[in-house]
């Protein structure tokens, strides 16, 4: 399987093996050090000096082709947050996956996917590399949305204030694919991230996720 393309902002297991493999501190978020790390690892290998682990840097960091383990982590389709770190003040769930009091109706409902808080106008990036397959405009219920089609996983990106993508577009993850908004039913800025799996099933998004990554209102992690 080919290895992820990694950059500043990426994160996850693959980020983690090349901090490992660079000798920096293995936290699995792509910053700064990391993006040093790979320069000084590009240049002492005759590498292009641009910071970014794709095929060529990969293959000098690791260069025996080992079948990694499956990581259970993995087997979904987010490997990134749909908000960078870089926003971590942020990345805190206002309303969990499921059931609860709707803040729109006061009615008890299922609530389908994940809020995550952020400023109007904050990106709204692609957990994984895909297909849009689906735009809706100012939807009564969902406002400006985004479905993203990820390894046979539906990803939906609700609320929006911009929409960056078409219907069909190839995305990759990473790409800004529109903005943090309010519009359809929502009371204030948000991204509410519904998932539904292979077989159609809805699925906690953040299950999707490493614990510490995503922490509920009081900062309390969200699994384990
Ligand atoms: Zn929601």
């Amino acid at each position: 399987m080919a290895k992820a393309l990694l950059k500043v902002g990426s994160q996850g297991p693959s980020v983690k093996e090349a901090q490992k493999l660079l000798g920096v501190g293995a936290d699995g978020i792509f910053g700064p050090k990391t993006e040093a790390a790979t320069k000084a690892f590009q240049k002492k290998h005759g590498l292009t000096e641009d910071g970014i682990i794709g095929p060529a840097t990969w293959k000098a960091l690791d260069p025996t082709p080992a079948v990694a383990p499956p990581d259970p982590l993995l087997s979904g389709p987010a490997l990134v947050l749909p908000i960078s770190p870089s926003r971590k003040p942020y990345l805190t769930v206002g309303s969990p996956y499921g059931p609860r009091t709707s803040p729109i109706t006061g009615k008890e409902s299922f609530h389908s996917g994940i809020d995550i808080g952020a400023a109007q106008g904050t990106p709204l990036i692609a957990i994984g590399s895909g297909l849009v397959g689906k735009v809706q405009e100012l939807h009564a219920v969902n406002g400006n949305a985004v479905f993203l089609d990820v390894d046979g996983y539906r990803v939906c990106y609700l609320h929006l204030y911009e929409i960056h993508v078409s219907e069909g577009d190839a995305v990759v993850v990473g790409q800004t694919i529109g903005l943090v908004g309010t519009t359809g039913q929502s009371t204030g800025p948000h991204l509410h991230l519904t998932v539904y799996d292979p077989s159609g099933n809805r699925i906690d998004p953040a299950t999707l996720y490493p614990a510490e990554w995503l922490r509920n209102r009081q900062g309390e992690p969200l699994l384990g």
